[in-house]
């Protein structure tokens, strides 16, 4: 295969209401390495009505080049028009790679787009790599239910595209001032041609707990034995201002709810400090909370795997360690030697 003339790295800059999702500036931090590595600029395409202003933000996070479809009918997420934009500017640009984040909208338009090209998609990748010279995209995920990490490559089409989970990569610290080059497109398309129209948005009411955005997470397993025993891990929570996060046994045991549940079937979360308390460290937990700044685990077992992924180990009974640990902090707390997180 000739993929001569494919170049570059592109990101799908996920937009709402005028504000980029953070796993979109996350895949521009991930993307200039890939780009880097390949010596080859990266790009951002950005789909939408009134999203212009966007590209600016765009460049400061690194990217080099800004395709913008900025037109009316663009102003709601639709898969078919956002599609149609895609392969246009995909067929016309000819990228070697796009990467997307695996949200409802990035999954839902990249499997679309990936059927139609067509070429391969990873969904769901953790980590990214590219082969300098060949340019094959190492697009890493956990497979068989967690047990082994697949590294997956799209030989024989180009582009090459992966969805990429929130949290997972890092932004660049921006650049304000960066400048790149913006490139205006347009499709004729019309209302007519697309099957789906968006009658209401109705905003959910509903406040859902929103783990992934706390600086402390105090998680708890299935060693503390009950939903009665689980009532340590709130109040070490509550003690710092904390939000308390959970194993899948726990959620299946009905401890807790399952938007608390941290992991490969959960939320993927890289708060400041991760407690991992009476919880064994299975690959499907790890890879949820990985990247956590500060890990500090406690178990009864010196050999449970999730010591592996820690920066402290506290070797011992939850029961004894995590009441001295909560009359500690609040002693602390009292002399303002620690101060308090907000709590969610
Ligand atoms: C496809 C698939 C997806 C999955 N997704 C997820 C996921 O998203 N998130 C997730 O968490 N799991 C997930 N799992 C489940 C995962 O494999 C483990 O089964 C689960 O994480 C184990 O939960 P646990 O650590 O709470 O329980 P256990 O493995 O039972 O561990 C309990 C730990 O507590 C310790 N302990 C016991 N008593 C005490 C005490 N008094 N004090 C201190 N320590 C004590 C024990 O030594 C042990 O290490 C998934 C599995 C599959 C197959």
């Amino acid at each position: 295969m000739d993929f001569q003339d494919y170049k570059g790295v592109w990101v799908f800059i996920e937009e709402k209401d005028g504000v980029i999702a953070p796993v979109s500036l996350e895949l521009l931090g991930a993307g200039r390495k890939l780009a880097d590595k390949r010596g080859v600029e990266l790009g951002g395409i950005l789909i939408g009505e009134n999203i212009k202003s966007l590209a600016a933000t765009i460049f400061e996070y690194g990217a080099d080049i800004a395709y913008v479809y900025d037109q009316p009918i663009f102003k709601h997420y639709r898969t078919e028009s956002f599609m149609k934009a895609l392969l246009d500017c995909s067929n016309k640009h000819k990228p070697e790679i796009i990467l997307f984040g695996a949200t409802s909208t990035g999954k839902d338009l990249a499997s679309a787009v990936a059927t139609d090209l067509p070429t391969g998609l990873t969904a769901d990748t953790t980590e990214l790599d590219v082969e300098e010279e060949t340019g094959l995209l190492l697009a890493s995920r956990p497979a068989f239910g967690g047990n082994i990490m697949a590294t997956i490559l799209c030989k024989k089409y180009r582009p090459q595209m992966a969805t990429v989970r929130s949290k997972v990569m890092k932004a660049l610290d921006p650049q304000p001032g960066r400048k790149g080059e913006v490139i205006e497109e347009k499709i004729s398309l019309k209302e007519a041609d697309i099957r789906t129209k968006v009658l209401e948005i109705v905003k959910e009411t509903t406040k859902k707990v929103r783990i992934d955005e706390a600086d402390i997470i105090v998680a708890g397993g299935k060693g503390l034995g009950s939903a009665e025993g689980f009532q340590l891990i709130h109040q070490l929570a509550e003690t710092l201002g904390g939000a308390v996060g959970a194993s899948r046994d726990v959620v299946e045991a009905g401890w807790v709810e399952h938007a608390r549940q941290v992991g490969q079937t959960g939320v993927t979360v890289t708060p400041k400090i991760y407690f991992a308390i009476g919880i064994s460290g299975a690959i499907q937990h790890i890879v949820g909370m990985k990247n956590s700044g500060l890990i500090i685990a406690i178990n009864k077992d010196s050999e449970a795997p999730i010591f592996e992924a820690s920066h402290y180990g506290i070797v011992g009974d939850a029961f004894e360690i995590v009441p001295i640990l909560i009359e500690q902090f609040k002693k602390a707390i009292s002399r303002e030697e620690v101060s308090h997180v907000r709590e969610v």
